[in-house]
């Protein structure tokens, strides 16, 4: 399948630069044109720019970042090597973490990127395995994932792009410990998302720590 620009999508996101196996799954979903922070955010992800997103659960957010993530790991295509991650999503709970999980696997489901969802409150076996011959996209709550990193079965140090999702509830959970402690082991060069419905003071301290000039 060729990778290039869909020319002639027949609808409103052929201004987006997407490429066609994208553009592909957006029409098999019969979405007629981006929402607005999918117009707002895509152009700017595409470009590798941080982001710093003030959106809730209903607004189309997570095409907005599934979208350009995809585009990128596939044009920039590298092995995430053993246990390596190349995309790291982290969200606060299991159901969001599905959710976003079930996203990627639609948009991508022309691009042939590999996936694993791993979160707490079930055995870990399975999503060892999932993680042992690397992944290019990876969703997680930050409990279950720092378990797994503790015990060596993952490695976040090539990680090209860093999405933190719904960080005000992150904050109301009492998970930023564990986010910070992720986010260290991350290196510092990764394209970094983050998106909040509210902007605390905790979380705008958190913006200034995680995103490099924002848009
Ligand atoms: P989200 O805010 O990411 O949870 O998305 C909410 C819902 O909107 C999901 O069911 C998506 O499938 C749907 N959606 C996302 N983008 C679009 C779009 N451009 N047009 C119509 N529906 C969309």
């Amino acid at each position: 399948m060729q990778t290039n620009t869909a020319s002639q999508t027949p609808n409103g996101f052929n201004t987006l630069n997407l490429i066609a196996p994208l553009c592909r799954a957006v029409n098999d979903e019969e979405y007629a044109s981006p929402t607005p922070i999918q117009m707002q955010a895509v152009p700017h992800l595409l470009e590798g720019r941080d982001l710093l997103g003030c959106a809730q659960t209903g607004t189309g957010k997570t095409a907005a970042f599934a979208l350009p993530i995809l585009q990128r790991l596939k044009e920039n295509y590298q092995s995430a090597g053993k246990k390596g991650v190349r995309s790291l999503i982290l969200t606060p709970t299991r159901e969001l973490a599905v959710q976003i999980s079930e996203s990627f696997e639609i948009y991508g489901r022309y691009l042939n990127l590999s996936q694993a969802v791993v979160y707490g409150g079930v055995r870990q076996e399975k999503q060892v395995k999932a993680l042992r011959p690397g992944v290019d996209i990876l969703v997680a709550t930050p409990g279950r994932l720092l378990d797994l990193y503790n015990q060596k079965y993952l490695r976040l140090d090539k990680i090209e792009v860093f999405v933190l999702d719904e960080a005000d509830r992150m904050l109301d959970m009492g998970f930023l410990p564990d986010v910070k402690k992720i986010h260290s082991f991350i290196t510092k060069n990764s394209q970094t998302m983050l998106f909040s419905a509210t902007m605390p003071i905790e979380i705008q301290r958190l913006t200034k720590a995680f995103l490099k000039d924002p848009v």
